[in-house]
């Protein structure tokens, strides 16, 4: 039996079944290239699920939490540290506004502040948010998440959420009205499959939003830190939210997550109305610190236009009748398929050497370290035509 196999077995003996058994058991990883427990090697073209930004054993990561871990590793929320406070200046800095940040260890941790932010500024009214949207599976964060296969068997939500769909301003116009607390967008949906709402949507409901005096609350836990080849995908539209949450990239692998409220809901807590044991950690904060500044000062946004633009390119001239297009923008894209073998396709390009994501029945996502470099995109870009023939005959 295979080293995968046995740990595999292993896997579902010991751990609950809400993942199944997923295929590959992985080792050890170098900027985007990962080796399974059996020493095959894949191209990493998922990062995690856009969480690897700077790839794997990148020397800079491996450095600050080295350092971090070995000078301190804890502090809590009873005393400070000051990699936490370098890091909130810092995203505070990158976003160009005013506003007070707390730090938590996850997205679905972000969104849960971000909630209860709403909460206090808020005391009334309903929150909107989007069909197929994802917040993560904590409660509260669930009761945001418009996907119903993983909403309705834990409802009813204490909170009153209304779902409108994505992308129609109209339908955002009518769903916030007077007594509308908050709007809770993603700048494009993720996990519903890289869908980009029609250019324009996020100014108009900033607009709806300043017009009713709602919140707007933006989920960049995925599409931020350079992902779409700017630090936060609301900057593509020129309009700041009032509250932003962050996780995934930002701490390029080490678990962190970030709630920012802009201008006065940087102040909506009270003392005592929020809390986390962890949140702040200070190897955490390390991490994010690194990955932020080699962003910078590798000019990886730049990297991520020209390398997203590549992968756009190779993709469109492929020409396969199982791909309708491709949705996203920078490093972070949907190949749309004609036909719902998108689980075929992943495991054809698994099976290849290559390592995405079937997000949805008919897409594969690719969010890949934002280190990737033009050549490896040229593999799978050159392998690809093979992966989709493969997937079309299984
Ligand atoms: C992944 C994700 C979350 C949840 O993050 P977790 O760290 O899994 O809790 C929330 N919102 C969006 C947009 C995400 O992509």
């Amino acid at each position: 039996m295979s080293r995968n196999q046995e740990l595999r077995e292993r896997f579902e003996k010991a751990f609950m079944p809400n993942y199944g058994v997923p295929p590959v058991v992985l080792a050890r990883g170098e900027g985007a290239t990962v080796w399974d427990v059996d020493g095959r090697e894949y191209l990493d073209m998922f990062g995690g699920i856009a969480v690897s930004s700077l790839g794997h054993g990148h020397p800079a990561l491996v450095k600050a939490v080295s350092d971090q871990v070995a000078t301190l590793a804890h502090s809590s929320n009873t005393l400070l540290n000051e990699p936490e406070i370098l890091l909130a200046e810092r995203l505070l800095g990158l976003l160009g506004a005013p506003g007070k940040v707390f730090l938590a260890n996850s997205g679905a941790e972000a969104n849960e502040c971000a909630l209860k932010l709403v909460m206090r500024a808020r005391p009334a009214g309903h929150v909107v948010a989007t069909e197929n949207g994802f917040h993560g599976r904590t409660l509260g964060a669930l009761s945001l998440t418009g996907k119903r296969s993983i909403r309705d068997q834990y409802g009813p939500f204490p909170l009153d959420v209304r779902f409108v769909p994505y992308g129609d301003a109209a339908a955002l116009r009518e769903a916030v009205t007077g007594d509308c607390r908050a709007v809770f967008l993603e700048p494009t949906q993720g996990e519903a499959g890289v869908v980009p709402p029609p250019p324009g949507y996020l100014r108009q409901a900033r607009e709806i939003c300043d017009a009713t005096g709602a919140l707007l609350v933006l989920d960049e836990i995925q599409s931020a830190i350079g992902r779409t080849g700017a630090w936060f995908a609301h900057q593509h539209e020129g309009i700041l939210p009032d509250v932003l949450t962050l996780a995934k990239g930002l701490g390029g692998g080490i678990p962190i997550g970030a709630c920012v409220g802009l201008g006065g809901l940087g102040d909506a807590f009270a003392r005592g109305d929020h809390g986390s044991t962890f949140g702040g950690n200070p190897v955490a904060a390390a991490a994010a610190l690194a990955v932020l500044g080699t962003i910078e000062n590798d000019g990886l946004l730049a990297h991520v236009r020209s390398v997203g633009d590549q992968l756009e390119a190779g993709i469109a001239a492929i020409g396969h009748d199982l791909v309708e297009g491709l949705r996203g923008r920078g490093l972070w894209r949907a190949i749309v398929l004609t036909r719902p073998v998108a689980a075929a396709v992943e495991a054809a390009a698994r099976e290849a050497g290559f390592l995405v994501n079937a997000v949805q029945p008919d897409a594969v996502r690719l969010a890949p370290p934002l280190v990737i470099t033009p050549a490896q995109i040229a593999s799978f870009t050159g392998a690809l035509p093979a992966i989709l023939e493969k997937a079309c005959t299984s």
